[in-house]
């Protein structure tokens, strides 16, 4: 099993990394102006060496150690091809949600049934997601980093804050104050059961 230690790491060499100025602070001015309604400044930390080979991710190097792969209290919804887990940290947001295949697939091999299950279930993700009181839109985002397994999240914006539009979104959960246990816990009820009200089984490991 390889970790940080283990891993000889060089830095990454192409044309893109030998342009960069690694050591240096960048300005993010750009940030800012281009997303105006959440931050009046920003200060980054000094690019850093990009090293490879990258740490594993998550279940990456063994499967049998994949945690989307392991029964989980957490998930709050699934049927024959995917499940949605929530609720194992309370953040600021609404709702937020982990969608994966029950299975430990990559986007890279998914079989086809289980891709094209995808694009009905984020319909329904979305609509239940939206029928949380206080949510105007839901947002997804797949960021391929942690976890082998493949998954995408889902996230309610809440209504009327003009300041979480896009990609910011997902920082508000950190930043606004927790909800409570009991809404969190409410919020979560109310997409499992919309999603069961559409197929497949709510709270399978309660
Ligand atoms: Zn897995």
């Amino acid at each position: 099993m390889s970790d940080d230690a283990t891993i000889d790491q060089h830095p990454a060499d192409s044309a893109f990394h030998r342009r960069l100025p690694i050591g240096e602070v960048l300005d993010a001015s750009a940030v800012a102006e281009g997303l105006p309604w959440a931050f009046e400044t920003i200060t980054m930390r000094p690019l850093e060496p990009m090293l490879v080979p990258e740490k594993p991710r998550g279940g990456e190097l063994d499967p049998a150690e994949c945690g989307p792969c392991a029964p989980s209290e957490f998930t709050i919804w699934h049927d024959e091809h995917w499940q949605v887990r929530a609720g194992w940290e309370i953040g600021g947001l609404p709702f937020i949600g982990a969608i994966a295949p029950r299975e430990h697939w990559l986007l890279e091999n998914a079989p086809v049934e289980v891709l094209a299950a995808l694009g009905p279930l984020m319909q329904r993700v979305s609509q239940a997601v939206k029928s949380v009181p206080g949510v105007a839109r839901c947002h997804f985002g797949r960021w391929n980093d942690g976890s082998a397994h493949l998954h995408l999240w889902a996230m309610g914006r809440p209504a009327g804050m003009m300041q979480g539009r896009g990609a910011v979104l997902s920082f508000w959960d950190g930043i606004l104050p927790p909800i409570p246990q009991e809404m969190a816990e409410e919020h979560i009820r109310i997409v499992a059961e919309a999603l069961a009200a559409g197929g497949g089984e709510a709270f399978p490991m309660r």
